[in-house]
């Protein structure tokens, strides 16, 4: 692994914190990586102000500068000996297999690339007069200084969505990575650095879980910040939501899901293992987008449920990530594991059948796999984001009955569903309440597509043409003429 820093990094200076070190584990060993600076709501403001200085004269700079920064930072991302290093530093710090952290390095450096060039073409509108005595056009402007909230889950995956548009919009950033994963978020300011970055357009402020709720006061009260972009669980977001009422920031939340993945009668049942255990296994059933609720048809029911078990049986392996094979890597901590066990007890008390449960490891987040039938939609794991490698497999009967229940939550994320019957593709896609859905399909997500949900879930877009409005403001210009 390279040298890794550990220290805030704010006005281009790598300095520590004022607020002593906190510990960062290897959630597959147990052992300590490092200490990491521990930034006090003092180091944030330092950050705040430094970014608020730096705009004055990033704003001015021309996209194709912008543009030619960004794509620096996508190369170094890429270049092959550092994207391993990255990746064996991510897996250190938060247990993801290497391939799929390997993977995440390139899904943040695609969006690197992809505001790069999208930043290029961020056009203004003329618009028609209702007063021969006017002319109109309208202009899109950086909003200002951008703060950033990113999760452990894809620690450097979000940073580079966040970062990529704000930095193409022409905004400045005080990033607060996820206490369980600063270390990737202070290698990705080292990269911006060497990539030519000036001083104060991105910051990095690590802080300890302890201290996490006074500097996220810090960031929504300050009116020198624009933009709060946050993703993380809901009820986080909602207090950030409640909080940037004072200060009327432009807000991009996205929050926790309960996916729906529906399985028809119709549908092609090899494709549908495989889609069914993407949905699933990545990173261990740790993403928002990951499937929550199996709804499988009667008729098919049994079928699907041997099927699933087998596939879980061949393909996955429990184990340190950086291990050759392995395929599924610990827990983050301690209380995801603890509530992903909790939901497992609940659910089998509430009547639900353990039909399949992977080879256990020794380790104390290791959790294996394990599916469960019989549940039912009141059942406590069916109303709960589980955010582990558990399956959920209810039974229905009709599609009108599927649809309510897939829709029957309080988020809407993402949704799924199998079907080779082409008019109830559409009216199952349309009807779903989610911001994204896969039909026939389990990875819905790249940079040139919008991410985001509805109701919990969340609001606004990150990626696609959409995602730099969050970091713009329109302005109309008048003519009298
Ligand atoms: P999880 O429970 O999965 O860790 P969180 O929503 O708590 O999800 O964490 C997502 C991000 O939000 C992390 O960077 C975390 O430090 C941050 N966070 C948690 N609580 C707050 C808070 N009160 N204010 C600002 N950020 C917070």
């Amino acid at each position: 692994m390279a040298p890794m820093e550990t220290r805030a990094y704010i006005n281009g200076k790598w300095v520590a914190g004022q607020g002593g070190q906190f510990p960062v584990i290897n959630p597959a060993t147990g052992e300590q990586v490092a200490m990491v600076t521990d930034c006090t709501q003092k180091d944030v403001q330092t950050a705040i102000d430094a970014a608020s200085v730096a705009f004055k004269s990033w704003k001015k700079t021309t996209v194709k500068e912008r543009s030619t920064i960004m794509l620096k930072i996508r190369d170094l991302l890429l270049q092959d000996k550092r994207r391993h290093e990255l990746a064996t530093l991510l897996t250190t710090e938060m247990g993801k297999v290497k391939n799929e952290a390997f993977g995440e390095v390139g899904f943040a450096a695609s969006f690197l690339e992809w505001f790069a060039e999208e930043s290029r073409r961020q056009y203004g509108e003329t618009v028609p007069v209702p007063a021969a005595s006017k002319r109109f056009i309208t202009v899109k402007q950086p909003a200002g200084v951008a703060a950033m909230i990113t999760p452990w889950n894809f620690p450097i995956g979000m940073i580079g969505r966040k970062v990529g548009a704000a930095l193409a919009a022409g905004c400045t950033c005080v990033l607060k990575p996820a206490e369980d994963t600063p270390l990737i978020a202070l290698a990705f300011a080292k990269l911006c650095e060497e990539a030519g970055v000036p001083p104060g357009v991105v910051n990095v402020v690590p802080c300890s879980r302890e201290r996490v709720q006074e500097v996220g006061a810090v960031l929504c009260d300050s009116p020198k910040i624009q933009v709060l972009s946050f993703t993380g669980s809901t009820a986080v977001g909602q207090w950030l939501y409640s909080r940037c009422g004072n200060t009327v920031k432009k807000l991009s939340l996205e929050l926790g899901g309960d996916a729906p993945f529906i399985v028809f009668p119709s549908a092609d049942l090899n494709k549908t293992i495989t889609g069914a255990m993407g949905a699933k296994f990545r990173n261990s059933g740790q993403t928002c987008v990951t499937a929550n609720r199996y709804f499988v048809h009667e008729s098919i029911h049994d079928d699907f449920v041997n099927r699933f078990a087998n596939q879980m049986e061949k393909e996955l392996k429990l184990g340190n990530g950086l291990e050759p094979g392995v395929t599924q890597g610990p827990l983050i901590n301690q209380k995801q594991h603890a509530r992903c066990a909790e939901l497992v007890k609940e659910a089998v008390s509430a009547g639900a059948k353990i039909v399949y449960v992977g080879k256990s490891i020794p380790g104390p987040l290791f959790y294996p796999p394990t599916l469960l039938t019989g549940v039912t939609p009141d059942n406590p794991i069916a109303r709960n984001e589980i955010f582990g490698p558990v399956i959920s497999v209810i039974k229905f009967k009709t599609e009108e009955e599927v649809v309510e229940l897939a829709n029957d939550t309080d988020r809407g994320l993402a949704g799924y569903f199998y079907s080779e019957d082409n008019s109830q593709i559409w009216r199952v896609a349309e009807a779903m309440e989610v911001g994204m859905v896969g039909v026939n399909e389990p990875f819905v997500s790249t940079c040139e597509v919008p991410f985001g949900g509805v109701k919990l879930s969340g609001l606004g877009k990150e990626g696609s043409l959409h995602g730099l409005d969050e970091y713009t403001h329109l302005k109309l210009i008048c003519f009298g003429i």
